[in-house]
């Protein structure tokens, strides 16, 4: 199984980057983002736990997001999945560990970390043009995306350094055009993925 974590902070351009790679290198595309706005939209007891948490955007608390996330891995394993790029996913060293179990499980483990780094400036902006058309309450004003990044800054940078210590870490310009970011991540996985 190959496993890649997507890693940045929010408007890095981890979704679209995640769709490619997937289409590229075959694997399945987990979004915790994604999962957690569908359990919002189904009205699940976990997506109205969840909800109150995201549209002021504070992170959900672990427990919540880990369990989603094994029971996610488990179904695509039984549909036949080859491996994983995790998109949003893990935001604390707490999550991190536990993916690292989780996969331990399944004899298998995080292959690579890619990290796209955009200034946060640029990510301000960004957040706010998709505010435009994305629907996302937490798109939609600075205030809110400011919170997002002070979350990104003191909970989930520090996982950039738990794979650091695990040799895994490629960082990767997010700015410029998507097809160039696209080949520089692509690149990055020569060593993992043979050609
Ligand atoms: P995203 O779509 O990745 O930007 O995530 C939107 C919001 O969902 C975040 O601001 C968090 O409130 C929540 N969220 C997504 N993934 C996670 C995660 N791994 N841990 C905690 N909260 C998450």
């Amino acid at each position: 199984m190959l496993n890649i974590v997507l890693f940045g902070p929010p408007g890095s351009g981890k979704g679209t980057q995640a769709t490619k790679l997937c289409e590229q290198f075959n694997l399945t595309h987990i979004s915790t983002g994604d999962l957690l706005r569908e359990e919002i939209k189904n009205e699940t007891p976990l997506g109205l736990e969840a909800q109150k948490f995201m549209d002021n955007g504070i992170l959900v608390p672990d427990e919540v997001v880990i369990g989603m996330l094994g029971s996610k891995i488990d179904a695509s394993i039984e549909g036949g999945s080859q491996g994983f790029i995790f998109d949003g996913f893990p935001r604390t060293v707490d999550q991190a560990e536990a993916l690292d179990k989780l996969l331990e499980l399944k004899e298998a483990n995080v292959g690579k970390v890619l990290f796209l780094t955009v200034d946060e400036d640029e990510l301000v902006n960004r957040l706010l043009e998709r505010g435009k058309t994305s629907g996302r309450a937490d798109d939609q004003n600075e205030e809110k995306i400011r919170t997002r990044l002070q979350e990104y800054n003191n909970k989930t940078l520090p996982v950039a350094e738990y794979y650091e210590g695990q040799n895994k870490v490629n960082k990767i310009d997010g700015v410029g055009g998507i097809e160039d970011i696209f080949c520089a991540l692509s690149d990055a996985l020569t060593d993992i993925i043979p050609a």
